[in-house]
């Protein structure tokens, strides 16, 4: 089977707290094509997405291991979640420190009995593996801390939120033996209360079957709200396409007002985007080119690869 790919790196009201168009298209490119060509070797979906989802984390551009954002507190504390849509199996970490790779202890607790840990259990385990201590904070993301600090985080969550923090990374896969897989892996929507769970390491957040697979970024609340991933998972396996289900489930999200975006592909190969904010930043390869969603007019959108 024809493999396939689609990435985020957030969504957001800006491209410019990322660096511009060219630098978040540049980042997220070169991340498909580096996916693709493990997909094209061989590479299973749980693993491919994995891989992905390490190179993301390393990008320090993104809201995910080295670039997280500060919560209130100034502490980072990330979160990840991998999920095998063949076994239909979700394993992550929640709030999680001083680890380059979060998704590293995701890939690890595939095949635990406990497969969600979060922070105490999280930091036990990174010991055991003896994964090294690795300091995620940037001269950038304390910066943007420190100013808003200065105000005494007077400004509304939402606003800094905006301004900053998102940039969650995520990325779902079709390997060639058509099984899919969807991980995620963010910093949080930054300056939030210590102990604050987010989306991204729940079915909610990140959610594959063998039918179809998703990631999403945006606010937390709102994802979970919707519990977004897995319903359109579950639309697409009572017999939507995978374009109707994102249709529906964003229709649905913008009666709330929700503040999030998704990405997503089916057993078929069907590659699908959809986002109620501003600017989504997703890039895809679909066999035959790579293309990306960066410029897509503001507000509520849903599309497919093959429209472009
Ligand atoms: N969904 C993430 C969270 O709320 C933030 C993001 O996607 O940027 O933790």
């Amino acid at each position: 089977m024809q493999p396939k790919v689609i990435i985020h790196g957030g969504a957001g009201y800006s491209l410019q707290d990322k660096g511009g168009l060219e630098a978040v298209r540049g980042s997220l490119r070169g991340i498909v094509q580096q996916i693709y060509a493990r997909l094209l070797h061989g590479d299973g979906a749980l693993s491919a997405a994995a891989f992905g989802c390490r190179l993301l984390e390393d990008e320090p551009r993104f809201n995910a291991g080295t670039g997280s954002v500060l919560q209130a507190d100034g502490q980072i504390r990330m979160s990840a979640s991998l999920m095998d849509g063949q076994s239909q199996r979700l394993s992550g970490v929640i709030n999680v420190s001083r680890i380059k790779n979060p998704v590293d202890l995701a890939t690890w607790l595939q095949t635990c009995p406990d497969r969600v840990l979060s922070d105490a259990g999280a930091a036990e385990l990174a010991r055991e593996l003896q994964l090294p201590i690795h300091n995620p904070l940037t001269e950038l993301r304390l910066g943007e801390w420190m100013e808003e600090r200065k105000g005494n985080f007077q400004r509304s969550m939402a606003g800094v939120v905006a301004e900053s923090g998102r940039g969650t990374i995520g990325v779902v896969v079709l390997d060639q033996q058509g099984h899919l897989a969807a991980g995620t892996s963010t910093g949080g929507k930054g300056f939030e209360r210590i102990g604050r769970v987010s989306d991204s390491a729940m079915p909610a957040g990140n959610y594959a079957s063998e039918i179809a697979a998703i990631s999403c970024t945006g606010i937390g609340e709102d994802i979970i709200d919707e519990s977004l991933a897995s319903r359109i998972v579950i639309r697409v396996t009572d017999g939507f396409s995978l374009l109707e289900a994102f249709d529906k489930s964003f229709q649905e999200a913008a009666k709330r007002q929700r503040d999030f975006g998704a990405i997503g592909l089916d057993h078929q190969g069907e590659i699908a985007w959809g986002k109620n904010c501003d600017v989504l930043l997703a890039a895809y390869h679909d066999g035959d080119r790579i293309d990306d969603t960066l410029e897509l007019p503001t507000g509520l959108q849903v599309g497919v690869a093959s429209q472009g």
